[in-house]
């Protein structure tokens, strides 16, 4: 019976983790990521939120096929991954987009996280194979004060991320203002 009840609660925990991740990359899915954001509002610490799109992948599935668009993504999220580690939160939130929550982090030390997953970002095309650098990440920036709404947290690094893809794609936007470095 013992045995019985361990196996339950391994299969439960498992079902758990199944439940609040994507399927696909390992990373939190988008409502578990909200989740554990509005906890850690009301805990009224701030932090800042990084939105991650890839660039032009409707080409790369294309170009490439939705095969190796999948791992392209699958890369991306193992960018992420090692990136982050265990200083943020790192979620899927879309096909094709990602996000990070780093809690208690400053908007310039966020900076150097999301220049980090974008420069990295461009080992993956010939990690998978093919021909040209073509994988790479746009990302916005939204510093997230404390108790304040997550939706418009996350409203404001989706304007970074449009003025990223504005112009040219393959960069990192904040609208906050950086202070000027030494
Ligand atoms: P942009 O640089 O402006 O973001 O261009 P984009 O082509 O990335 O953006 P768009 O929103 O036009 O297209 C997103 C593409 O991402 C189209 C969709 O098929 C692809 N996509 C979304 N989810 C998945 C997925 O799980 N696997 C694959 N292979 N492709 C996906
Ligand atoms: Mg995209
Ligand atoms: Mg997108």
């Amino acid at each position: 019976l013992e045995a019985a009840h361990t196996e339950l609660a391994d299969v439960y925990d498992e079902l758990a983790i199944a439940a609040r991740t994507d399927g696909m990359t390992r990373l939190l899915n988008r409502s578990s990521f909200v989740t554990d954001l509005d906890e850690i509002g009301q805990r009224g610490a701030g932090g800042v939120l990084l939105v991650i799109d890839a660039d032009d992948f409707k080409n790369i599935n294309d170009t490439h096929g939705h095969l190796v668009g999948d791992q392209a993504l699958c890369a991306i999220a193992s960018v992420i991954r090692n990136v982050v580690g265990e200083t943020g939160l790192a979620a899927r939130i879309g096909g094709e987009e990602f996000a990070v929550f780093l809690h208690g982090a400053n908007v310039n030390a966020a900076f150097t996280v999301a220049e980090r997953i974008r420069s990295h970002s461009h080992g993956i095309g010939r990690a998978l194979g093919l021909p040209g650098d073509e994988v790479s990440v746009s990302i916005g920036i939204a510093l997230h004060r404390s108790g304040q709404d997550l939706e418009d947290v996350l409203r404001a690094a989706d304007r970074s991320l449009y003025v990223a893809k504005n112009n040219g794609r393959d960069m990192v936007v904040c609208d906050e203002a950086l202070p000027v470095a030494a």
